[in-house]
């Protein structure tokens, strides 16, 4: 296959769009991949949609050798399914809704679980039809609430998901494993640094559940890993370890003092070590935090989130403990109208005296002492000691999680990275299967409830992940199994012997199999050496000066090398390059 730029809809940009701020979307525009659309909404140019469809043959052929068969719904989904599981709720604004012309309510669906468990039941009755995986790569639409980084966090996007169907738990334990497998197999062969952690059951509820995520620094997600064990995992799923409880008998009384100007946790132990013959840290003190949160279908209402004081909540952390509810940050006005409420001096006595639901850190074991706000301004109070002065109303592990914490596991300490996540693999159980009273009949003629796991890949994120991982300033650096073509032909000048030579190079090498990108515009060497970085081939053929001594030049993109090699030889000097 030749593809020529002379005739190629690709017009690439010198400079990057003013709306992306990382590489992958600056580097995916410029060089014409993608083109913006709609907020979070993105069309594929030729060059962008070659690399979106190799990345999904890969997906393909992996999930078809270990037995999952394709088939595909519509996007477009009738709300009953998703009313029957809640979800129609639970997914709250992140559901693109729609009604048709009859008034009937529909919606593009943002994942499958409901459609496939009710095709399941359609079509299977007995025990001996088990077990079964089916998949789609089809388009989701999810109304994000923060799009972001073109392809990468999309409103539309390319989802891989597929379901898995067994009448025994060891049977979705076998399931779970095929696709963990096959999943390893599809991104090594595209190429990908990636790490496989354990994640949070989000608003899926189940048990068993991991994520791939690519390394890269520019990812949204932050995953930890032990420096002595094998522990890994998001941060958002990561348990802080209980410190054991304390005697509250041999705990001074708690005592309220005068803390003038003291309204954040520095202020307050700089006063309390400088008036006190006690020395304090920031994580002696307890930060109550207020935030609110909306139950689907229900009212915003207020919660208060109590941390040592010498950490954040991890906002991220409290969505995914929240989900399905929606949280917010608190504002002037929720201050106003809950004066009980004393911004800096905050204490778990006016909050649990007025009803909002107390949750603390793990490491709020009773026998604890906190020094905390005394719901007056300028006042702090000293030994308040959990389970004797205060019993919050629950557990809440949302504080953040720091290099240098414990591992979960008892073995090392954590180190952080940030990722992108490519994949996500999950034990449902019976959530689904329960809904929808999906059974299968017995040997024994009695009904079997059939246990699902639930598996996603997103095809199109992987565009930009592995943009994201490979790339350097001039431009992509595409591994050789997800490249638009393999080699990129560049005639370096107008005469018309290198352009001949070029045809004949690109023909020859097309004949091979190979798919060529031929560079017969009329353009300057110099413009065309900067678009052939900027796209990103991993081999590009230079026909150009050193022709008339009977040589021509290979250029690895990536390591930047460059090889002259005699007319005669290039071709067969291509073929072990590229075919190793
Ligand atoms: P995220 O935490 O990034 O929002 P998610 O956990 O909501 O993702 P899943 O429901 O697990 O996503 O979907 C399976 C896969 O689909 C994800 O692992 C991810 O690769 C991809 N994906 C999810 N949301 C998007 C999106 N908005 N744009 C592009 N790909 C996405
Ligand atoms: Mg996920």
């Amino acid at each position: 296959m030749i593809t020529r730029m002379s005739s190629l809809f690709l017009r690439t940009l010198r400079e990057d769009p003013a709306d992306a701020e990382v590489p992958s979307h600056k580097l995916l525009v410029r060089a014409g991949y993608v083109r913006r659309v709609a907020p979070g909404g993105y069309s594929w140019l030729p060059l962008g949609l070659k690399v979106l469809r190799n990345i999904e043959a890969v997906v393909r052929e992996e999930m078809d050798a270990f037995g999952a068969q394709e088939i595909q719904f519509p996007a477009l989904l009738p709300k009953e399914p998703y009313e029957a599981t809640n979800r129609w709720e639970e997914y709250g604004p992140n559901i693109f809704r729609l009604k048709d012309r009859k008034g009937a309510d529909y919606l593009l669906g943002p994942t499958h679980e409901e459609l496939f468990t009710l095709t399941v039941k359609g079509e299977y009755s007995s025990y001996k039809d088990y077990p079964v995986t089916l998949y789609q790569i089809q388009t989701k639409y999810r109304d994000e609430a923060r799009p972001r980084a073109g392809i990468l966090r999309g409103r539309e996007f390319l989802m891989k998901d597929s379901y898995s169907f067994d009448l025994t738990d060891e049977g979705l334990s076998k399931s779970y494993q095929d696709h963990r497998d096959a999943y390893i197999r599809i991104f090594d062969r595209l190429g990908l640094e990636y790490v496989v952690v354990s994640a949070t059951s989000g608003a899926m509820g189940g048990s068993a559940s991991e994520e791939f995520l690519a390394v890269a620094e520019t990812g949204e997600d932050t995953f930890v890993r032990s420096t002595e064990s094998g522990y890994a995992a998001n941060v958002e799923a990561v348990t802080t370890p209980v410190p054991a409880e304390q005697s509250i008998d041999d705990k001074p009384a708690a005592q309220v003092h005068h803390t003038p100007n003291t309204p954040t946790i520095e202020t307050l132990v700089d006063f309390l070590n400088a008036n006190t013959d006690r020395k304090f840290t920031a994580a002696d003190t307890l930060k109550n935090v207020l935030v609110k949160l909306k139950q689907p279908g229900k009212d915003w209402e207020l919660l208060a989130v109590a941390v040592p004081g010498d950490r954040e909540v991890d906002f991220k952390r409290l969505e995914a403990a929240m989900e399905p509810a929606e949280v917010a940050m608190v504002d002037e006005a929720d201050f106003a109208k809950n004066s009980f409420l004393v911004k800096g001096y905050i204490g778990p006595g006016a909050i649990q005296a007025n009803g909002i639901r107390f949750l603390a850190d793990p490491r709020v074991v009773k026998g604890t002492a906190w020094v905390t706000g005394a719901d007056k301004a300028d006042h702090h109070v000293v030994d308040l000691v959990a389970g004797r002065d205060f019993t919050p109303d629950g557990v809440i592990d949302v504080a953040e999680v720091r290099e240098g914490d414990p591992s979960p596991d008892g073995k090392g300490v954590l180190v952080a990275a940030r990722g992108i996540e490519i994949g996500h693999i999950f034990q449902l159980g019976r959530k689904y299967a329960d809904a929808f009273s999906l059974d299968a009949l017995g040997p024994d003629s009695k009904p079997v409830r059939i246990t699902m796991g639930s598996y996603g890949v997103g095809v199109s994120r992987l565009v930009a992940a592995i943009a994201e991982q490979s790339h350097d300033d001039r431009g992509l650096i595409w591994p050789r199994n997800v490249a638009p073509a393999d080699i990129h032909v560049v005639i370096a000048g107008k005469d018309e012997t290198l352009v001949q030579a070029g045809e004949d190079f690109a023909k020859h090498l097309s004949a091979k199999g190979f798919k060529v990108l031929l560079d017969d515009r009329k353009a300057s060497p110099g413009v065309k050496f900067a678009d052939a970085e900027l796209v990103g081939i991993p081999t590009i053929l230079v026909i150009g000066r050193g022709l008339q001594n009977g040589v021509v030049e290979v250029k690895d993109r990536k390591s930047g090398d460059r090889v002259e090699v005699p007319v005669a030889e290039a071709v067969d000097h291509l073929v072990q390059l590229v075919r190793g």
